[in-house]
């Protein structure tokens, strides 16, 4: 029964979270969720499937909310609003990401790093997501979105897209400079758009052969395996592959005084770094966390100017945990969405 017509939501749970993906998950029926005051109620019209559901899943990360529903790629429109919001109507088009509130007192949210905010809470983690027929989003963290792009296209845009935007400028790339990408999945592919359009030079690295076709049609300049050196020094490299033993791979193809970015909000194992080989020469390796809502603006603004290439796979809803599956096998070209 879909929200509108009823006082019963279908959805996604994740009620077994452990190695076995595709068992993790299982359906449910819920009640209606009711937006607080300050909140919107929405109707998920596709929600994008992010590595991070997987960790979620896999118990990568720590259960924070018992049969959580995942999802936070989540684009639909207002079914009702919570007290006090005036910002949106019922029917406007909305997204809903990953970052879900913050404290909005503590020093890193006075500061613009509300990225780092200890009270930070999340969707899909923290709070029910998008892996349903409808969820609510607190309406000063739910972005306006851009025209031209279906709701499919633009679900990865929303975390893959906005975290590949932070991870790129975290990287520091210089203007007109050289990027390596290694991984080329859902954030990848639309990172590298973003550099490419500023004027980058791309070399991307991934074991993925479909992958590495993807890369060079977008404009790459390279596309190698992920553990080749690249065919010129990297002014800076984004780590998107949950590999920690492609650290200080990426390290070394960085030029003296470059930059990697760790885009990831899980990493296997780093190896052992080599001070002189890895890091000397000021080389910089940084982490990426979470991201700002001005980080989201900017990236959606950019979608808005620059006509993104979204390659996607759909699946129904229904098949939610199907799609999870073939994510944790590498088997999805682009970003993986469910449609309900
Ligand atoms: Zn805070
Ligand atoms: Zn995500």
């Amino acid at each position: 029964m879909r929200a509108e017509t009823g006082c019963a939501v279908r959805g996604w749970q994740v009620r077994s979270p452990g190695a076995d993906i595709g068992r993790a998950m299982s359906r449910a029926t819920m009640r209606v969720p009711r937006p607080a005051p300050g909140e919107l109620l929405v109707a998920v019209d596709a929600c994008g499937v992010c590595r991070t559901d997987l960790h979620v899943s896999a118990g990568d990360l720590p259960v924070h909310r018992p049969s959580v529903v995942p999802g936070h790629e989540v684009v639909g429109h207002v079914l009702e609003l919570g007290d006090g919001v005036t910002r949106f109507r019922p029917g406007d088009r909305v997204g809903v990401a990953w970052l879900r509130e913050t404290c909005g007192h503590c020093r890193f949210c006075l500061s613009g790093a509300e990225n780092l905010c200890p009270g930070s809470r999340y969707t899909g983690w923290d709070a029910d997501g998008g892996y349903a027929d409808c969820t609510t989003v607190r309406a000063d963290f739910a972005y306006t979105l851009p025209d031209g792009y279906s709701p499919a296209e633009l679900a990865p845009l929303l975390c893959a897209g906005i975290i590949g935007y932070r991870a790129l400028r975290r990287a520091e790339l210089p203007a007109g400079g050289r990027l390596g990408v290694y991984g080329f999945g859902a954030s990848a592919h639309l990172t590298a758009q973003v550099a490419l359009a500023r004027g980058a030079t791309v070399h991307v690295f991934t074991r993925s052969p479909r992958a590495r076709e993807l890369a060079l049609d977008l404009g790459a300049a390279s596309a190698g395996d992920a553990r080749d050196a690249p065919p010129e020094p990297l002014d800076a490299a984004v780590l998107f592959a949950p590999a920690g033993g492609l650290v200080p791979v990426a390290l070394r193809a960085l030029e003296r005084g470059g930059t990697l970015a760790v885009a990831g909000i899980h990493l296997t194992e780093i190896p052992p770094l080599d001070y002189d080989r890895d890091l000397f020469q000021e080389r910089t390796l940084r982490s990426v966390t979470s991201n700002t809502r001005t980080d989201g603006r900017e990236l959606l603004a950019f979608a808005a100017e620059h006509r993104l290439r979204v390659s996607v796979t759909p699946y129904p809803m229904a098949r939610a945990a199907a799609a999870l599956t073939d994510l944790a096998a590498d088997r999805v070209d682009g970003a993986a969405v469910l449609l309900p």
